[in-house]
């Protein structure tokens, strides 16, 4: 195989908080040892994408951080029959060797993000210079440089739209049930927010045999769409502990998808004894959770802060792909709407809807 050269790529950068991003001239480079450069065929918008504008941790930044494509270059000590190969790719990828990996805690890794800030930057007609990758990805892109370990196999069945929704949306929400929360058969669960994410949540919830499940949103429509998911219950946030305590009272499981600390307090309040609250929903940098200690203890309840679902990417993301072949997960029908990537940076001005929206990259 002839060593790939660098190639010339569009990118949606954002340039400064505040602003909408913008379409930038980028060069990706050829990929180097133990590398992948994948040709982009679908990335999914998510909240994680919209919010950067706001709160950034850095700039200039490509956005995009869920999506698929196809092995089209290898760097040296992958193998070259990857080539062709469909992937999903993993905003992380733990070490394997550190010890909370090899305790079997690779959620907890450490080096979390996959790709170092390298493999692209912008091309010289348009400044030069590097350019951050939001959380280790940046796909908003035609071509992405990535770790080979971090392009994750996918069936050769599966829309690559399907594979980038999870690759981030699937994985986080089923993933916090299954895996962050270990929802077990029979345990009460109720969830805050049933957009994108927390829909998921909802499926998770119903694939660990949870019962009853109940979903609070204030938008009818995404209620009756946690309903078709498998929600026993639906409430709007007002009637929220109403509606709990008649699926039979205080839960096992809250898992706030809102990221607002009201949300997280209602959630707190409907636990059972022993009952955990995992924090899934972004809250804003400065948020502060207030709570009683005291009845916090004595009702010996947890709060488990939850990213990416816990989910081991090279194991947990091929069973969601299963799931989502044979129909348990209905990933197909998540994606409300697509766009070509020349029209996302408008995308960024509209307020966010929670539907998701997959940007086709060829
Ligand atoms: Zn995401
Ligand atoms: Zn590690």
């Amino acid at each position: 195989v002839a060593p790939a050269e660098p190639i010339e790529a569009l990118g949606v950068v954002l340039e400064r908080r505040g602003e909408p991003p913008r379409l930038v001239p980028l060069v990706v480079a050829a990929p180097g040892a133990g590398e992948v450069r994948v040709r982009m065929a679908a990335a999914g918008v998510c909240h994680t994408d919209l919010m950067a504008v706001r709160d950034a941790r850095s700039v200039p930044v490509l956005l995009g951080h869920e999506g698929a494509g196809r092995i089209e270059a290898v760097g040296e000590g992958v193998d070259p029959r990857r080539i062709g190969e469909p992937v999903v790719l993993a905003w992380r990828l733990p070490c394997g060797a550190c010890r909370r990996c090899r305790a079997g805690r690779a959620e907890h890794c450490d080096a979390g993000t996959p790709a170092a800030n390298g493999g692209l930057r912008r091309a010289a007609a348009a400044g030069g210079g590097a350019l951050e990758r939001l959380l280790g990805v940046g796909c908003f892109v035609s071509h992405v440089v990535m770790p080979a370990a971090a392009a994750i196999p996918v069936p050769r069945d599966t829309p690559l739209e399907v594979a980038a929704v999870v690759g981030c949306a699937v994985a986080t929400g089923v993933g916090a049930a299954l895996w962050t929360a270990r929802v077990a058969p029979g345990e009460s669960v109720a969830v805050w927010g049933a957009g994108a994410v927390g829909l998921n949540v909802v499926s998770g919830a119903r694939i660990a045999g949870a019962s009853p499940i109940v979903a609070v949103d204030p938008s009818a429509e995404r209620r009756a769409d946690a309903l078709a998911r498998g929600a026993t219950h639906a409430a709007h946030p007002g009637e929220a502990s109403a509606a709990i305590a008649a699926a039979g009272g205080a839960v096992d499981h809250a898992f706030d998808v809102v990221g607002e600390p009201e949300t997280m307090r209602a959630g707190l309040a409907a636990l059972a004894r022993g009952g955990q609250l995992v924090l899934i929903g972004a809250a804003p940098r400065d948020a502060v959770l207030s709570f009683h200690p005291r009845a916090f203890m004595s009702a010996q309840h947890r709060i488990t802060g939850c990213i990416y679902g816990s989910v081991h990417p090279a194991t947990h993301l091929p069973r969601l792909l299963d799931w989502a072949a044979d129909g348990t997960l209905p990933v197909a029908a998540q994606i409300a709407r697509r766009v070509a990537l020349e029209d996302l940076p408008e995308l960024f001005g509209e307020p966010p809807t929670g539907e998701r929206t997959v940007v086709e990259l060829r």
